[in-house]
């Protein structure tokens, strides 16, 4: 079986569904043979970010990787203390600088500031009109965060990243996003590891004959989402990556639907106001 392995966005450019997280891959080395290990292997997209202090690492693999730049995707985001107009500019030429690419894939605003997120978007605006960024969105952005900002973009975000798992399923904010177009990128979506030994996900996966980590990616791609796990080795990098050529059955998917707990394994924008 084969499958779809981008998306289309609102603006009409496609993301690749799977991409490499490299939240907490570290500096220096190891995110860089991550990313190169990735994309050697398949991956053509990766979701860094300021916050995780890794910028530099991930453009140095981009650029060995012998890729041409056009076929990866690439993703970053203002970090809070950077949101507000001027700021959200300033920071995304920094952000450039450190990737030392031409142009960023998609540029998100990666929490919802209160107070300055509409003028951090309009930022992004401008960034997007430019052509200095191929598509724009957020990152935890709750339904009120994001009928707010709905209610006053001139471009409506392409993407939310927000986190998802079968533990956390979040079906009003995705059922937004659905509604106005918008992708759903689901992070955490191994749920940093704490439910890989759960017992439905692990019968399912005995099931099916793939590993735990298999089964909640791809309940996630069979949900409409693009998946971001993150792994700096090797072995669970390919792992990850192994999730385009199965299905999980209706049967399956029910039984994992059936998990949800409310789990957060970071932060909770939902009581952010
Ligand atoms: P994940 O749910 O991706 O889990 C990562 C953890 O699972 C790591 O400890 C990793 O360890 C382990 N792991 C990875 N693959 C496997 C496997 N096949 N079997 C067993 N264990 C495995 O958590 P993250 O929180 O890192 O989320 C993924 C990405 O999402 C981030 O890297 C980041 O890009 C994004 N994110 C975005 C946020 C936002 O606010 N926008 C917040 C949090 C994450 P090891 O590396 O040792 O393999």
């Amino acid at each position: 079986m084969s499958e779809d392995r981008n998306v289309r966005l609102s603006g009409g450019i496609e993301i690749p569904r799977l991409g490499l997280g490299v939240f907490r891959a570290g500096r220096g080395d190891e995110t860089r043979r991550a990313v190169r290990e990735a994309i050697r292997i398949g991956y053509r997209h990766i979701d860094t970010a300021r916050i995780y202090g890794n910028e530099k690492e991930v453009g140095e693999a981009v650029r060995d990787s012998g890729v041409p730049r056009a076929d990866l995707f690439i993703t970053t985001k203002l970090w809070n203390e950077d949101q507000g107009y001027d700021p959200a500019l300033r920071a995304f030429e920094a952000s450039l600088a450190r990737l030392a690419l031409e142009t960023i894939d998609l540029y998100l605003l990666h929490w919802p500031v209160p107070g300055r997120r509409l003028e951090s978007w309009r930022a992004l605006e401008r960034l997007h009109a430019d052509g200095r960024v191929r598509a724009i969105g957020v990152s935890n952005f709750m339904p009120h965060h994001l009928e707010e900002l709905l209610g006053a973009a001139r471009v409506a975000p392409a993407v939310n990243q927000i986190e998802v798992s079968p533990f956390l399923q979040q079906k009003e904010a995705r059922a937004l996003c659905a509604e106005r177009g918008i992708v759903v990128e689901a992070y955490s979506p191994l749920t940093k590891g704490v439910r890989l030994g759960d017992p439905v996900v692990t019968a399912v996966a005995g099931e099916i004959r793939r590993s735990p980590a298999q089964v909640l990616l791809r309940w996630g791609l069979q949900r409409d989402m693009v998946v971001l796990p993150k792994s700096t080795r090797p072995e669970r990098i390919a792992e990850n990556a192994a999730i385009f050529d199965f299905e999980i059955p209706p049967a399956q998917m029910e039984r994992l639907d059936a998990l949800e707990e409310g789990l957060i394994t970071g932060w909770d924008p939902r009581r952010q106001p």
